[in-house]
């Protein structure tokens, strides 16, 4: 299918974007007082033939957003435990839980996921969760992108440890269909919950399969502590000792790093994932120090993290949460501009996991996320991207197209009454 996406704010000016094949075929400016077109373009005779017309007059056309970690059918446990403390909110309320849940259950959690998602704008998640073949599943359904990583969590049992190993080298041996969009990877959960010999296993498999590699890294003090009295260092150097930081690492949280853990994740070329959300519901440390990251020239991406610790899979509320807190924090409103805030919800993202997409431009994948500025909290529009990072865009989305594909018009999704009522019925058994 070809679209012609009409008279959008698009960096700046108003042009029509025809979409095909996934991508950004043309861009053309536009005149906003003009009819709207036919499908049949006589503009450009390179562009003869239908368009199905996408009329994006008085909206803001945006990259989509990136959600670099997520726990995608925690979904289902959003708002089962409030005002508790990371470990027992852990131990007493979420694992207990999760250790029920079933792949069907994981399924429709990640199509609820999806369905949020696409909602507000994101059309990529980076998720760590169990049941991968049931990830798989519902991210070939939901029609968005996910990065699923395989996760090995032994609680440091040894003896789960090398099982976990030997089924996930079966499971890379053998691969599920994810479909087109999405891409398998794996994940070491945390310091306090993978084993040195699985952390080894996961540096072994990013370096001979090119697999990238999803981690929490000094999420919390008592992570830090636990890490420090185990092995006499931090949990950044710990995981470097066992080969596990590169290139290929992208790493939530990072809290509770001091400079010369800043200084190898640098060194390192390790991404990091900022949750400030999840982050300040669990009071989980300091503030991200986005300036560490950034004087380095460390990536940043931004995460809602599960939606039992946010409670929201809207990044565009996460994304005022990161820059609120920088300035408040640090007392300087100058933190985390909003050019800085908005490249690392998009092209941060877009970026690491190679989906072409995250610019407005000739040859980009077609990712795009259509903001209605008609709307009361979009009026006026002085600033666009402010608007976008501060006026509640989540609820001003009107269009997100993913590869390409219309997944959300006018606010709706297809199916999703069905997502919504298999959802709720899971998650009553969960109670
Ligand atoms: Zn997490």
């Amino acid at each position: 299918m070809r679209y012609l996406v009409h008279g959008g704010l698009v960096n700046g000016i108003r042009q029509d974007l025809y979409l095909e094949h996934g991508r950004i075929r043309r861009m053309v400016a536009c005149d906003p007082q003009a009819a709207l077109p036919q499908s049949d373009s006589d503009a450009d005779p390179s562009l003869a033939g239908s368009w199905e017309i996408i009329d994006a007059r008085g909206m803001l056309v945006l990259p989509s957003l990136v959600n670099g970690h997520a726990h995608s059918a925690m979904t289902l446990l959003r708002g089962v435990a409030e005002d508790m403390e990371l470990m027992p909110w852990l131990q007493q309320a979420i694992w207990p839980r999760e250790a029920r849940l079933t792949a069907e259950d994981v399924y429709w959690g990640t199509r609820l996921a999806a369905l949020e998602m696409l909602a507000t704008g994101t059309t990529v998640c980076a998720d760590m969760y169990f049941f991968p073949e049931a990830q798989a599943e519902a991210a070939r359904d939901s029609g968005m992108r996910f990065i699923i990583s395989y996760p090995l969590i032994d609680g440091l049992d040894e003896s789960k440890a090398e099982a976990q190993r030997d089924a996930c080298e079966r499971f890379f041996s053998s691969l599920p269909d994810c479909g087109p969009r999405s891409m398998f990877t794996i994940a070491g959960h945390s310091v306090y919950a993978t084993a040195a010999s699985s952390w080894r296993f996961l540096a072994r498999m990013c370096r001979e399969r090119g697999l990238l590699l999803h981690l929490h890294l000094a999420e919390t003090e008592s992570e830090d502590r636990f890490c420090r009295e185990r092995t006499g260092m931090s949990p950044a150097r710990y995981l470097d000792a066992l080969g596990v930081l590169g290139p290929w690492a992208f790493a939530a949280h990072c809290l509770w790093l001091d400079a010369a853990d800043w200084d190898l994740l640098a060194d390192r070329g390790v991404t990091v994932v900022h949750n400030p959300a999840s982050n300040m519901k669990l009071a989980s440390g300091p503030a991200f120090d986005w300036e560490a990251a950034r004087s380095r020239g460390i990536r940043v991406m931004l995460g809602t993290d599960g939606a039992a610790s946010n409670n929201s899979l809207d990044l565009f509320s996460d994304l005022k949460l990161a820059g609120l807190l920088q300035k408040h924090h640090w007392r300087d409103p100058r933190r985390a501009p909003v050019q800085d805030l908005v490249q690392a919800v998009t092209s941060a993202g877009h970026d690491f996991f190679r989906t072409g997409a995250g610019r407005l431009e000739e040859g980009a994948a077609a990712d795009l996320v259509l903001l209605d500025l008609r709307k009361a909290s979009m009026t006026p529009c002085h600033d666009p991207l402010a608007n976008a990072v501060y006026a509640g865009a989540g609820a001003a989305v009107d269009t997100v197209f993913c590869d390409g594909v219309p997944l959300v018009r006018h606010g709706r999704i297809e199916g999703a009454e069905t997502v919504l009522a298999e959802a709720r019925t899971r998650a009553e058994k969960l109670r």
